[in-house]
């Protein structure tokens, strides 16, 4: 066996001849089988044997996913391979998480990477999940090849015959295409499918280290009957000698999947909104390592003994031990106090790392995941936060409270590492919140802290977040502050679903000053707010926009940010139970203002501002969003009966039941709140064999006949009266 050290010796050396370099991801459906083949490749490289590829993850280093078998950190490694001894190649390899729940996992690491390969089990086809990430990596341009894994279950267990394997073949590589060619960009419309004639497909078993392609065939000679006949004969030891997996598979990926220098002359218009034409831009479009440094960071974990430690891609010059650096995201200055190539879970250190690959900084304290590092202040990196917002939280609190600093300093961290995870301390009861996307992605958190950093933690049980929005636009509103000096006239009104939509998408939060926001105002105009009114915008906030509509109101300026903060406090609590408000205008129409300054203070103004916005919004049908989830589970076809029923019980709305071969696959759209406890129940009703996944699907509204009563759970939970204020308790 190779020593890794030897291989980041070799890839340090082919780390500067970027058109050698190819940086990849793995994406697949859970248990289509990307760790299995991971191992192959990693295999290849001559660091663990190849008898034991397939049987030993190596890149599931987290304890948890051993456990589970399931992958839920990407991890990464560099590899070394030498198709024909003549040339040597560098791929800089990341795996990624097979569940849903860790969505934001995928989107991170395909911007790192600038080629995938789907792994799709032949078996079961083009899963839920094998969809998603195929739209992931096409936002991000990442182009696909496809991997066809366990063919040899078709032969052993299906038992199909030579032309009904290739049947099969042709319908998944449809199915496939069928995906990219919804999802490419449009620039890559109907080039970026995948073929077998091209040699952008290959087939095989990861478990038993042998693949095909056009490629292969021509190396080896072995042929598609051949390998009907050696699985059929139980001898796949000899077919993965003469046509192994990894020569294939990297082939493959050598031969179509883009370097780094021809990658980033289109990603990076994509991903970087700085100028092209700047020495930064220049230097991105040719990944040019001589140029001014930029990275962006693309994960953080934190290592007992060295700290943080933050991978990415660096898009332009060379990150070295020394350095210093600029942290752009939070305008400071750093200094690079070791560079390091990722070798699975471990780490090799190297002197620096240059454009085109994906590099560890070791040192720096303050950084995120998603955050720029460049050598100067320049403008960021396209944020890849998923829009996708934290769904439920849970409270928790250290079972002795003198681990509470600890416990602090332990979320900080999941915080770093994983940015789909919030973390809140309720001001009013001191209690510690996190929230994230699902009921599984908290237990994980959990396991975090509790395991692997020994706090021992005891949680409540999960509470989803709703919504509060309003149907229809409300009379005027006359506010008064407490002293009866001046008066506010305002209308609140529902933002048109697209609107909204434009503005989550946009990312618009905060205050909108428009001497300074341009970029802020030119957003809104876009949006279809005409000139003026991108100009009157004062600040948004959840998808909820302040508008200033009075005219010739000078002194409204002094109390600007008077407003603009009850406003932000207005839509971050709710009327009808202290949710978050999302998705309603709030007007300034008119205002009189007391002359004197000294009577219109905050005491004066908060009140009158916040009271009027929650006495308009309880005049226009408030009303309660709940969270829900596409939920994706498959079973063997026996439970059809009792877990439709089961789905049903819990308001499920089926949008899809099919069966492939044995397994039922479900699909259909659920509320958060009905799916907590879902693990255990649908374990259950399954025996224990339903596997299952589930995604962000938005908020909608809460069925009308639940309104009044979820309203009153979550007062009750949160200590108010079970029955919110009407709009006269808001009137004065
Ligand atoms: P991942 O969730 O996509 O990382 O999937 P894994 O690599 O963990 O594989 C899931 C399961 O499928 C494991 O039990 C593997 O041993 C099995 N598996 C992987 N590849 C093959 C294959 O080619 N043939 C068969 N029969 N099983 C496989």
């Amino acid at each position: 066996m190779v020593r890794k050290e030897d291989v980041a010796q070799k890839a340090v050396k082919l780390m500067n001849d970027q058109k050698n370099i190819r940086n990849i991801g793995i994406v697949a459906h859970i248990d289509h089988g990307k760790t299995t083949l991971s191992d192959n490749l990693i295999a290849a490289s001559g660091m663990i044997s190849m008898d034991l590829a397939g049987k030993l993850t190596v890149l599931d280093s987290y304890i948890l996913e051993q456990e589970r078998g399931i992958t839920i950190n990407a991890s990464n490694i560099s590899l070394v391979y030498s198709p024909d001894e003549k040339e040597d190649f560098l791929i800089n390899l990341i795996d990624t998480p097979g569940h849903i729940d860790f969505g934001g996992d995928v989107i991170r690491a395909m911007r790192a990477v600038d080629g995938v390969i789907v792994v799709v089990d032949i078996v079961e086809g083009v899963m839920p999940q094998t969809e998603t990430v195929i739209r992931q990596a096409m936002r991000e341009y990442v182009k696909p090849t496809l991997f066809l894994n366990k063919v040899d279950r078709l032969v052993n267990e299906l038992k199909v015959s030579p032309e009904e394997m290739q049947k099969r073949f042709v319908s998944v590589i449809a199915g496939v295409n069928k995906v990219i060619e919804a999802y490419s960009p449009k620039e890559f419309a109907g080039k970026w499918n995948v073929s077998v004639q091209e040699g952008s497909v290959s087939f095989g078993s990861a478990y038993n280290n042998w693949a095909l392609s056009t490629h292969s065939l021509q190396r080896t000679g072995i042929t598609f009957k051949d390998v009907y006949d050696y699985c059929k004969n139980g001898d796949q030891k000899t077919l993965a000698l003469k046509s192994p997996l990894y020569s294939t598979v990297l082939e493959m990926v050598i031969k179509k999947l883009p370097n780094p220098i021809e990658a980033q002359v289109y990603r990076i218009p994509k991903i970087w909104g700085g100028d092209l034409n700047s020495e930064y831009g220049k230097s991105m479009l040719t990944c040019n390592p001589n140029g001014p440094f930029a990275m962006m960071v693309t994960d953080v974990i934190h290592d007992i003994h060295a700290g943080d430690v933050a991978t990415g891609r660096i898009y332009s010059g060379k990150i070295e031990k020394g350095k210093d650096v600029f942290l752009v995201g939070t305008n400071k200055a750093a200094k690079v106090q070791q560079v390091a190539l990722y070798m699975g879970p471990e780490r090799v250190l190297v002197e620096d790392v240059c454009a085109g690959n994906i590099g560890a900084i070791i040192g720096i304290k303050e950084t995120y995941a998603g955050e720029t590092i460049a050598q100067e202040q320049i403008k960021e990196f396209e944020s890849f936060m998923s829009k996708a917002e934290p769904v439920i939280t849970m409270s928790i609190e250290p079972k002795s409270p003198k681990d509470l600093p600890k416990l602090i300093e332990v979320l900080k961290q999941v915080v770093k590492e994983d940015p789909n995870v919030r973390t809140v301390i309720n001001q009013d009861t001191g209690e510690l919140l996190i929230s994230g996307m699902g009921e599984l992605h908290l237990e994980i958190v959990q396991y975090r802290i509790s395991e692997d950093n020994k706090v021992p933690i005891t949680v409540s049980p999960p509470i989803v977040v709703y919504n509060e929005t309003i149907q229809k636009t409300s009379p005027v509103v006359e506010a008064k502050t407490p002293n009866k000096h001046n008066k506010f006239k305002i209308v609140v009104d529902s933002i048109p679903k697209e609107i909204y939509d434009k503005l989550v998408e946009a990312g618009i939060q905060g205050k909108i000053r428009e001497n300074k926001d341009e970029e802020k105002v030119r957003k809104l105009n876009e949006m279809g707010f005409g000139r003026d009114d991108s100009k009157k915008i004062w600040a948004v906030n959840n998808g909820c926009v302040l508008m200033n509509r009075t005219r010739g109101i000078i002194q409204l300026n002094e109390v600007k940010e008077l407003l603009i903060q009850a406003f932000i406090e207005a839509t971050n609590n709710g009327p009808l139970a202290g949710e978050k408000v999302v998705g309603v205008f709030v007007y300034i129409d008119d205002a009189t203002l007391h002359e004197d300054a000294i009577h219109r203070g905050p005491a004066q103004v908060l009140p009158a501002i916040h009271r009027g916005i929650y006495c308009g919004m309880m005049q226009s049908n408030p009303v309660i969003y709940e969270p829900r989830q596409k939920l994706y589970i498959s079973f063997p076809n026996e439970y059809l009966g009792a877990m439709t029923k089961e789905l049903q019980n819990r308001r499920v709305k089926l949008e899809d039941i099919r069966t492939e071969g044995e397994e039922s696959i479900i699909t259909g759209i659920a509320p958060v709140k009905e799916m907590i406890g879902f693990s255990a129940t649908g374990r259950s009703v399954s025996q224990g064999k339903a596997i299952w996944t589930a995604e962000y699907a938005g908020y909608e509204l809460l069925p009308m006949e639940m309104q009044k009563r979820v309203v009153a759970e979550i007062r009750t939970r949160k200590g108010m009266e079970p029955v919110p204020k009407d709009a006269n308790y808001y009137m004065d």
